[in-house]
């Protein structure tokens, strides 16, 4: 159902009247995770301040450690809604249960599916019976075709509104924290119909490689990039070293629309 093959026309994912897959790239910039009211409300100020019309943040973070912070849980959604409300920015956050989509539904208008829950094949059956759009990141180790057999598991079960994302993948190369495997978005678009973006912080992990990351994404036609920026990167319960500060943030912005790439 996903094959280019099954549908000749690009699916465009429009989102409170903002398409994602349309004629125009997208940004989707947002903290890591939802920390508290006023980090997500300054991280929210930010990214309208820039004219983005999305807002990401975690609630329930898949961290490595159990004792590295876990996120605010539904708390954190409410927070995120609140912020995005008061800015007029659609939310997206990662939900991880097959149990909190539907509460998740109340708060989010994009619904996160991560790298570590690509092959969560439950979690995609029951995200495939809500009506919300789905951004399904590609699994840490995931090849493209299995990449690919993670959105048809959403579609076959009722849903289409599914955007893909790049977001690096395991290599031996420690340079950067994942390989950005730029390629596979051209692959993608050929092989799907679905939009495509790109995670330019968890693929490269390096604040100096935001801009020509997201430089090459767009240039390779991704229909958008993201980011986390956040209001205090030093102090951010994580990704600590890799959240852009506001200054880096509208640097990052600006280097984007002089490369004429954006907007
Ligand atoms: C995220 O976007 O917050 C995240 C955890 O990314 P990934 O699932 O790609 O590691
Ligand atoms: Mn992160």
């Amino acid at each position: 159902l996903v094959s280019r093959k099954s549908k000749l026309e690009n699916t465009v994912v429009t989102v409170a009247g903002e398409e994602i897959g349309g004629a125009y790239p997208i940004l989707v910039a947002g903290p890591c995770a939802v920390e508290s009211e006023e980090q997500v409300d300054a991280a929210a100020r930010a990214v309208k301040a820039q004219g983005l019309h999305f807002l990401r943040g975690g609630a329930f973070k898949p961290r490595t450690s159990p004792y590295d912070f876990q996120g605010l849980g539904e708390e954190g959604l409410c927070l995120l809604k609140q912020a995005g409300t008061r800015y007029g920015l659609s939310v997206i956050s990662e939900i991880v249960d097959p149990r909190d989509l539907e509460m998740a539904s109340g708060y989010l208008d994009v619904i996160q599916i991560g790298a570590r829950n690509m092959q969560n094949f439950e979690l995609l059956k029951e995200a495939g019976r809500i009506r919300k759009p789905i951004l399904l990141k590609r699994g840490l180790s995931a090849s493209i075709d299995e990449f690919i057999h993670a959105a048809e598991y959403i579609m076959v079960h009722g849903n289409d509104q599914i955007i893909l994302c790049e977001r690096g993948i395991r290599t031996y190369e420690k340079a950067t924290r994942n390989t950005l495997d730029i390629t596979a978005v051209p692959l993608l678009k050929q092989e799907t119909h679905l939009p495509v973006l790109v995670d330019v912080t968890h693929s490269t992990g390096r604040k100096d490689l935001l801009v020509p990351a997201a430089k090459a994404a767009l240039a390779i036609g991704a229909d958008g990039v993201m980011a986390e920026v956040h209001p205090n990167p030093k102090q951010a319960l994580s990704d600590a070293s890799q959240q852009m500060n506001f200054t880096e943030f509208e640097s990052f912005v600006s280097e984007l629309e002089k490369s004429g790439l954006y907007k």
